[in-house]
């Protein structure tokens, strides 16, 4: 104990005697004594009239001064856009290298993308390649944007690499190409400067119970949609991300630095990363990680700053920004900094942490990085290129060597997801002609990948059902829950897309031999109009995403449409299922349909059918009771605290940016007395805290709106609640009580008992009347009562994601129905982790709930359906519960 406390003062004299020695120097100097400035250009305070370190800069400001710094060395910086953020910033990079390699950059782009593919490079070429292209590195900062001092850091480390005159740092110009996406996340940080600077006063306040500490909901964390973009390179839902993978497929750049801050009181994370390691990470890579790691700490040492490595930050999900690049054979890691979340922060230990040491901080790591790939060239260009072979060998060997995606399944889920294949970085074909392989006859239009092409493991871990933990990595966690201590489980455990897309795809040890084509980028591909001189109308199936951006494009332009609860035959058309539209001349009669309906189809991907007759040969006809007029619904939803941000966020994006519908967001402070007139479907997200803002009387009046006509949705733990409220008549499940674990007796003394075991003592300590253990997040499995309109063209079987601890009893047949339900215990897990527990509670209980109230309805989710926006396979359930239900109201 005393050597430990020991030990943290001397490491605490020597912080605080590197800081004094700083604080005699200002502006860049003091973030680097040793460096030598003289003549220096565009530093921070000649462009934006303060010292680094000692404002908050905007991302108005750092735009400026990476304009200022290119505009003073025209010959070794290159500043480069790739996109918008939703509220209008320009997303950019500035490279920077010696004028030489500046001079050369095509070229260097060109050798990259050589090294990158040993399909089109021979072995010699990629060893005179390595031997004269110069490294590269990718520094991304401020991807949330309340960890403010990186991207001041990324001003500073620009700011050195051009003007210190020492010649290390010339060497690594001349052997480096440095990349610095300086702001990932401009509307977060947007967002965080205005609030701080609008809270200070005459000091900055060091107090973290100050206001200047506490940010209002939604923090700056995430991006104008709420996404934490940290989890979105899976998906690519969001321009940031998106935008900043195109440019890492063009440079490869060989290793990635995300750089974030944490909580104030910790100190400074770098690799290498905590466990469970993704499998698909290779040795090599890990080797690079700990070169990384050692030589971060050998200037950390110099510097006197604290750090650790190991205990947190795993690198399991590849969804970070620090997993996506190991996929393509780079290396990528995060950086924490503790974070002064302002200008000054009291620490527990009563030291003052600053703004300052945060931008000095991840400014030496990234120079420390920068030496690494300096001192590294040579190596981590051969790995990288050992990196692609050795991909396309796995995929050779593969026993599925070829994934095939059939296109009649669900071709708008389908489309998206060869589509989001191609801008992974992956090699998708698209067959022209009917084809059969492995046994199964697939219909032109299918898509094939063919595993053996360098990014293998890409594909591999964005397709493959199942990514295990490592077996010890598991006990330890069932360790830990024994003790009552929370799991070390980080993210998610289950990710697969074909599965969160709730597509199928088939695995062949065969490629298919077919002419195709190779398919580029475009998430929708365009319908088209059949028959479209119809004298009737037209029909489209019902079922897929093509359909459902038809129905609120239809809505938005006035059209007239109608929506068949239940399946039909047409005379010409044939068999069409449940929820399938129809759109007539008579309820239209001054629109010019074949016009319209040709747009609609190209824009939307809908399939349009005409028909020259309402004959149906089974099932209802298009006047029946059955078949409902749809209305462009008015949809609200719950905003502000205690809303979770992420899932009010992810559910406005999915409706309004995949669904392309707006929906109007309502403080729940002025929910408080229950008024929702004027709104035909409103949304409560999750929450774990409606209890603090709606009282008896919300209540009371939710159930009279409701009663009138109202569609009440709710979300993932939102549906707890309203099942604690009694809005819904079902109740929230405890735990399944231990076997042998008894009700605490009331007495102060109870009678003795005899514990024969370490088994038996372990069930003696367990709490009776606990709530189900909290689970990370898997995806599972779901089976559908397709007799029912909420169902209308969904699949029998659904795939949810299953994560927290809101497990619900199913609604009993007096009071509504389970549309949705967990699968049987054997068929629960999709793909992922789930504790023993869990597994044996959830089959059977709702994932999604429908409950009739006088004219209207509560439709409830018991997961969130619009999680991370990419569990496209629950986007027609959430459709139909927003346009098809309001319409049956009627
Ligand atoms: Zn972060």
């Amino acid at each position: 104990m005393s050597v430990m406390k020991k030990l943290f003062l001397t490491l605490s004299v020597a912080a605080a005697s590197a800081a004094v020695a700083s604080d005699q120097l200002s502006g860049a100097a003091s973030m680097l004594p040793e460096a030598n400035y003289s003549n220096g250009k565009a530093s921070v305070e000649e462009v934006l009239g303060y010292s680094i370190g000692t404002k908050i800069t905007s991302p108005e400001a750092m735009s400026r001064y990476f304009e200022a710094l290119a505009a003073a060395f025209p010959d070794q910086v290159k500043l480069l856009d790739y996109g918008k953020s939703w509220e209008g910033r320009t997303l950019y990079y500035a490279v920077i290298s010696s004028a030489e390699n500046m001079a050369n950059f095509d070229n260097f782009v060109g050798n990259m993308q050589r090294l990158a593919d040993p399909r089109k490079t021979s072995q010699q070429e990629a060893q005179r390649l390595i031997a004269e292209t110069p490294a590269s590195i990718w520094l991304s900062y401020g991807v949330h944007g309340n960890e403010i001092s990186s991207p001041e850091a990324a001003m500073m480390t620009a700011y050195h690499l051009l003007n210190d005159q020492r010649p290390q740092t010339k060497d690594w110009l001349q052997n480096t190409v440095v990349f610095i996406d300086p702001l990932q996340n401009p509307d977060g940080r947007a967002r965080f400067v205005q609030r701080y600077y609008m809270t200070a006063g005459l000091e900055h306040s060091a107090d973290r119970r100050s206001a200047e500490h506490n940010e209002p909901w939604p923090s700056g964390r995430t991006n104008h949609y709420l996404f934490d973009m940290n989890r979105d390179w899976i998906a690519l839902t969001q321009p940031e991300i998106k935008g900043q993978v195109d440019a890492l497929l063009k440079y490869y750049p060989l290793v990635f630095v995300d750089l974030h801050e944490m909580g104030g009181d910790s100190t400074y994370y770098f690799t290498p990363e905590a466990r469970p390691y993704n499998p698909l990470i290779t040795e090599q890579q890990r080797e690079t990680l700990n070169w990384i790691g050692k030589n971060n700490a050998s200037w950390f040492d110099k510097k006197g700053f604290d750090y650790f490595t190991r205990e947190i930050f795993d690198a399991f999900y590849p969804g970070y920004g620090a997993s996506w690049p190991l996929y393509h054979g780079s290396v990528a890691m995060t950086y924490e900094m503790a974070s002064a979340r302002g200008h000054r922060f009291e620490r527990k230990d009563g030291s003052i942490l600053t703004y300052a040491d945060g931008v000095q901080q991840h400014f030496v790591a990234s120079l420390s990085t920068i030496e690494t790939v300096s001192e590294r060239r040579q190596a981590l260009l051969e790995k990288f290129w050992n990196y692609r072979l050795s991909a396309i060998k796995a995929g050779e060997d593969d026993e599925q060597r070829a994934l095939i995606v059939a296109a009649d399944d669900d071709p708008a889920a389908a489309r998206k997801l060869a589509s989001l294949l191609v801008e992974q970085g992956a090699d998708v074909q698209q067959a022209q002609e009917n084809f059969r392989v492995c046994g199964t006859d697939y219909p032109a239009g299918s898509y094939i990948i063919d595993k053996a092409q360098p990014a293998y493991r890409m594909i591999s871990t964005l397709m493959d059902e199942q990514v295990d933990m490592a077996r010890d990595f598991i006990e330890e966690q069932e360790q830990r829950r024994n003790n009552n201590l929370p799991d070390q489980i980080y993210d998610v455990t289950g990710w697969s897309l074909p599965l969160m897309f709730n597509v199928d795809v088939d695995g062949c040890d065969d490629v298919p031999r077919v002419d195709s084509v190779a398919v580029s980028e475009g998430r929708i591909a365009p319908g088209q109009l059949l028959n479209a001189d119809a004298e009737v109308g037209y029909l489209v199936r019902w079922g897929d995403m093509n359909a459902g951006r038809l129905v609120t494009a239809a809505l938005r332009q006035g059209l007239q449409l109608k929506q068949s609860e239940l399946a039909f035959t047409h005379e010409q058309a044939g068999k069409y299922p449940s929820g399938s539209l129809v759109i007539t001349h008579a309820d239209n009669p001054d629109v010019e349909l074949p016009t319209v309906l040709a747009q609609l189809a190209e824009q939307t991907g809908a399939t349009i059918q005409g028909v020259d007759t309402s004959w149906i040969t089974e099932g209802p006809n298009f006047g029946s009771g059955n078949v409902h007029g749809l209305f462009a619904p008015n949809i609200g939803m719950a905003w502000d605290e205690p809303v979770s941000q992420y899932n009010a966020g992810h559910t406005r994006y999915v409706i309004e940016r995949q669904m392309n519908y707006p929906v109007t967001a309502i403080r729940t402070d002025d929910l408080r007395g229950g008024d929702l007139a004027g709104f035909d479907v409103f949304i409560l997200p999750a929450s774990a805290g409606y209890d603090r803002v709606f009282n008896a009387e919300t209540v009371a009046a939710f159930k009279r709106w409701v009663a009138d006509g109202g569609v009440l949705v709710t979300l993932g733990n939102a549906s707890g609640w309203a099942a604690e409220a009694g809005l819904l008549n079902t109740k929230v499940e405890r735990a399944i009580p231990k076997e042998g674990v008894e009700k605490p007796a009331e007495e102060t003394r109870v009678d003795g008992t005899e514990i024969t075991s370490k088994a038996q003592l372990m069930t003696e300590i367990q709490a009776h009347g606990v709530n189900p253990d909290w689970v990370s997040g898997a995806l599972v499995n779901a089976d559908v009562d397709k007799d029912h309109f909420l169902a209308a063209g969904l699949k029998q079987r659904l795939v949810s994601l299953f994560n927290g601890n809101t497990i619900l009893a199913p609604i009993d047949i007096n009071h509504g129905r389970n549309i949705a339900w967990f699968a049987d215990k054997e068929a629960l897990i999709a793909s992922g982790f789930l504790w023993d527990e869990t597994q044996q509670q959830l089959p059977y209980k709702p994932l999604l709930i429908w409950q009739p109230m006088g004219e209207g309805m509560v439709i409830s989710f018991t997961q969130e359906p619009t999680y991370r926006a990419y569990m496209d396979g629950l986007n027609m359930a959430l459709m139909n519960a927003l346009f098809l239900a309001p319409a049956t109201t009627r």
